[in-house]
């Protein structure tokens, strides 16, 4: 499965080393990690930039407690929604991106995440990583996904190297 993860506010770095220690519970060993990107707030533009990547793992844990878990893990690093601002600022975003071929469409989780094919700040990372895979339901490697996604907003590397292992990550973003 891939998770989205991001960040805009304080210690944007810090943020991510955190919840990625979080996620590191629920996921094996040999999980990676797409470079670090700084990305231009789209929708809501008016807030600062973010830091995105995207995690590619195994998981015991089906997609609803997996996302239950970041959920908590979102709310024990001090993510406050704004219900007014659905796409404002935020310190710490975890989205479950795809989960194998799963198509599921229920209260609260819907796999894949439906904005995927709208961002570049997910597919760039993503395409990193899996460029190949198959994306359930838009029948279409996320490398295509890419190449069609309308998105202009800018978006930069700022780390080195792509597929560092998530259990090595504190040192890959300090
Ligand atoms: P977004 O990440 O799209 O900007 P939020 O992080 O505010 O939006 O998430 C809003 C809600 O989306 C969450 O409470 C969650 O229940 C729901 N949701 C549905 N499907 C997913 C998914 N695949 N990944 C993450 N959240 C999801
Ligand atoms: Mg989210």
């Amino acid at each position: 499965m891939f998770i989205g993860v991001g960040s805009n506010l304080g210690d944007r770095r810090n943020h991510i080393n955190k919840a990625l220690a979080g996620v590191r519970q629920h996921i094996d060993e040999s999980a990676r990690m797409s470079r670090l990107y700084e990305t231009e707030p789209r929708i809501d533009e008016d807030q600062p930039a973010f830091l995105n990547a995207v995690i590619e793992a195994t998981t015991d844990l089906p997609a609803r407690a997996l996302l239950g878990r970041m959920l908590e893990l979102e709310r024990s690093l001090g993510r406050q929604r704004d219900d007014g601002r659905p796409k404002g600022p935020r310190i710490i975003d975890l989205d479950l991106l795809a989960y194998d071929q799963d198509l599921i469409n229920e209260v609260g989780l819907t796999v894949p995440h439906p904005a995927i094919a709208d961002r570049g700040f997910v597919l760039r990372p993503w395409a990193e990583l899996a460029p190949l895979f198959l994306v359930a339901g838009l029948q279409s490697t996320v490398q295509a996904l890419l190449a069609q996604c309308p998105d202009t907003g800018w978006i930069r590397p700022v780390t080195k190297r792509t597929g560092h292992k998530v259990a090595a990550l504190g040192a890959v973003l300090a």
